[in-house]
C-alpha cells in the first residue's frame, strides 16, 4: 500500500472515525474441536473478511475471506539452548513445530473441519471456489504437505522453565526457582503447559498473582471453573 494511501487512511480515521483504519481485519474468532474425538476445543480460528498473505511486507489484500488456524496445547516440544558461556550471546531456539504425529493429525482434521464450516448454508452467498489449499488438495498427506509449506506461528512459545515438582521442573507454584534462594521467574516460561488461549492474558494473570504474593497480599480464592 502506497505511503499516501496509508497516510489518508490514518487521517480518515483520525477525523471521521471511519474507513479501513477502524479495523485490524481480524475482528472475529473462535475456539473449536478439530474433530468429534477432540477432548476440548483444540483449535483456534481467526477470521479475516479479506484475502491476503498475513506476513507479506507489501499489502496483497483482495476480495474474499480467510481463516488462520492454530493448534492449542501442542504435543510437539521445542528447546532453548545456550550457545556459549557468554551471557550476551543470544540463545539458540528450536521450536519443532509439527514434530508430534498427533499435532499433525489434529491440524489436518482442523483443515477438514474448516472446510465443513465454510460449506454450511450461511456461507452460500459469500463462498466462491476455495483458493488455498484448493479443492485438489484432499488426502491427509496433501493437506499436511500444504500445512508444512505455508504454516507459520502465532508466537505463543512457553514452558521453557516450567513450574512443577518433578525432576525437570524449574520453579514452584510461586515462581521461586527450586534450590536457589531469592530468585523468581514470572513470565510465560513458567507455565506448565501451553493453554487454550493467546498468552498475553494468562501471563498478566500469573504476574498479578505472584506480584500479590511478593507484596504479601492474600491471593483471591480460586473460582474452580469447569475444565474444558
Ligand atoms: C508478534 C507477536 C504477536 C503476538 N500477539 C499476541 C496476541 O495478539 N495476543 C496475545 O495474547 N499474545 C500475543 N503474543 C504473545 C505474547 O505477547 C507473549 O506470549 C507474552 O508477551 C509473553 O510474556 P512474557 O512476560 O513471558 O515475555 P515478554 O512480554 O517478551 O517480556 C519479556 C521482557 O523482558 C525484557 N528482557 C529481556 N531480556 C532482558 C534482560 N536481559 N534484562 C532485562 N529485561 C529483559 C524484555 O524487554 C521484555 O520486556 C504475541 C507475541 C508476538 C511475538
Amino acid at each position: 500500500m502506497a505511503a499516501w494511501v496509508r497516510w489518508s487512511l490514518g487521517q480518515q480515521w483520525l477525523l471521521y472515525k471511519n474507513g479501513l483504519g477502524t479495523t485490524n481485519f481480524c475482528e472475529t474468532g473462535c475456539f473449536f474441536p478439530s474433530s468429534d474425538d477432540a477432548p476440548y476445543a483444540d483449535m483456534q480460528h481467526e477470521f479475516y473478511a479479506l484475502r491476503a498473505g498475513i506476513g507479506d511486507s507489501e499489502s496483497s489484500a483482495s476480495e474474499g475471506f480467510m481463516f488462520s488456524m492454530g493448534l492449542m496445547r501442542p504435543d510437539s516440544r521445542g528447546r532453548v539452548k545456550l550457545k556459549s558461556d557468554n551471557p550476551t550471546d543470544h540463545p539458540s531456539f528450536r521450536f519443532n513445530y509439527l514434530e508430534a504425529a498427533d499435532d499433525c493429525k489434529r491440524m489436518i482434521e482442523g483443515v477438514r473441519r474448516t472446510r465443513e464450516m465454510v460449506h454450511q448454508s450461511a456461507w452460500d452467498t459469500y463462498r466462491g471456489e476455495e483458493v488455498t489449499p484448493g479443492p485438489q488438495i484432499k488426502t491427509d498427506d496433501e493437506i499436511l504437505a500444504w500445512i508444512r509449506e505455508v504454516g507459520s506461528t502465532e508466537f505463543h512459545p512457553c514452558s521453557t522453565c516450567r513450574m512443577g515438582t518433578d525432576e525437570g521442573s524449574v520453579t514452584d507454584s510461586e515462581g521461586k526457582v527450586h534450590e536457589v534462594e531469592g530468585l523468581r521467574v514470572v513470565d510465560a516460561s513458567i507455565m506448565p503447559n501451553n493453554v487454550t488461549a493467546n498468552l498475553n492474558a494468562p501471563v498478566i494473570m500469573m504476574a498479578e498473582k505472584i506480584a500479590d504474593l511478593v507484596a504479601g497480599k492474600t491471593p483471591l480464592a480460586p473460582l474452580n471453573p469447569p475444565l474444558g
